[in-house]
């Protein structure tokens, strides 16, 4: 079966192997020297002045981010399920909280923040995702931050990247803190998430907040080399034989531009055969199909064609599918799930097979497109 969901991504088998070793113990010079190794690829990842590393799913960076970055009212963008996890985070934290709420297909407007946090002068954090995986949406990040912080430059921003770091390139100029996590873009195992933080973020972590997730008990620890509790060494093995890998591959302007010209492929090939893509600004780390034999469509790929793609949750249940486009994918795969979808297609008596989508997913991929 092939595993297309927009995360889990399937882990490749050389990290697979790398993975499998005996257990090593973290307060070692051996696993202290693959934490150092994997934090400089990660300081070039992200572009930023410090980076964590956490044992937790994405949301405990989410609310990591948070709990160290806002200290009154956070302004949470809520174009789906994670951005309205934001606002539960703070919530349940004590903190303030105000929203904007869009449909999931449409990316938050950047006159909106700005009208809110000028209402609201006890607005000290923004949290928005990059690529907001509940539909498929790309929001504005970069513009968003930039005039925020033209406004009121002491406002942190918390961009959730947990379907883009690794997806695209993303100016973090303006950004204070840039989440990822280790199922998604990274091609590894559930577990691990990972913090970018600006110099004006250390700044405002100070002695930092909570417990398990102070921040400045855990950078104080990362920038020797250890982890302030026992590190998720398994995971950390395995992100930096990906990020090794990545750059073996051709490196990660390379990951980059592959991303986006399959992105481009695949949604060209399936509105070419009818279909409409679901996300006014649709980002590369999905491809998001709004269609009312989404759940039909699922279930003849898996059953027939041997590919599972994600459906839709809430309101979007059985009104989407999703096609996952992150980490490192072969055309050959990719150009047997749009095929699929064709022949589901045509199985549920909605056009006739002529091969479209493949042809234009190939042309485009390989630069053929007259
Ligand atoms: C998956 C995802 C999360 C949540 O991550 P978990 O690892 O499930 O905790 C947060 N934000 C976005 C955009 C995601 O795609």
């Amino acid at each position: 079966m092939l595993l297309f969901t927009p995360g889990p991504t399937p882990v490749p088998q050389n990290v697979r192997n790398a993975m499998s070793d005996e257990t090593m113990h973290h307060r070692t010079p051996e696993f202290e020297a693959i934490f150092e190794k994997t934090r400089t690829h990660l300081f070039k990842l992200f572009g930023m002045d410090e980076v964590v590393m956490l044992s937790s799913s994405g949301t405990g960076a989410m609310e990591a981010a948070v709990t160290n970055l806002c200290h009154n009212t956070l302004l949470n963008v809520n174009s789906g399920k994670f951005g309205e996890r934001f606002g539960k985070i703070a919530l349940a934290n004590g903190l303030k909280n105000v929203e904007i709420k869009n449909e999931w297909d449409t990316p938050v407007d950047v006159a909106d923040v700005l009208k809110a946090i000028e209402a609201n002068a006890d607005i000290d954090a923004i949290a928005v995702q990059v690529s907001e995986s509940a539909g498929g949406l790309a929001h504005p990040v970069e513009e968003l931050a930039k005039a925020v912080k033209a406004l009121n430059p002491n406002i942190m921003i918390i961009a959730d990247g947990i379907t883009a770091v690794g997806v695209r390139k993303i100016d973090t100029t303006h950004i204070d803190a840039l989440i990822a996590g280790s199922q998604k873009a990274l091609m590894l195992p559930p577990g691990l998430a990972i913090l970018g933080l600006s110099a004006a973020a250390l700044e405002k972590i100070g002695e930092g907040r909570g417990y398990y997730f102070n921040l400045a008990t855990e950078i104080k620890s990362q920038r020797k080399n250890t982890t302030a509790w026992t590190a998720a060494t398994t995971l950390i093995i395995g992100l930096l034989e990906i990020l090794e890998t990545i750059e073996r591959e051709g490196g990660i302007e390379k990951l980059y531009s592959d991303t986006a010209v399959r992105a481009k492929a695949v949604n060209s090939s399936l509105q070419a055969i009818g279909l409409h893509i679901y996300p006014k600004t649709p980002a590369p780390s999905m491809t998001t199909v709004d269609d009312a034999d989404a759940s039909a469509i699922r279930n003849i790929l898996k059953d027939e064609f041997d590919v599972n793609v994600a459906g839709g949750q809430d309101h979007l249940k059985g009104k989407i599918f999703r096609i996952n486009q992150m980490g490192l994918i072969s055309n050959y795969e990719m150009a047997w799930v749009v095929n699929s979808v064709e022949l589901a297609l045509a199985k549920l008596g909605r056009r006739t097979y002529d091969g479209t989508a493949n042809k234009i997913f190939n042309e485009i991929t390989f630069g053929l497109e007259k």
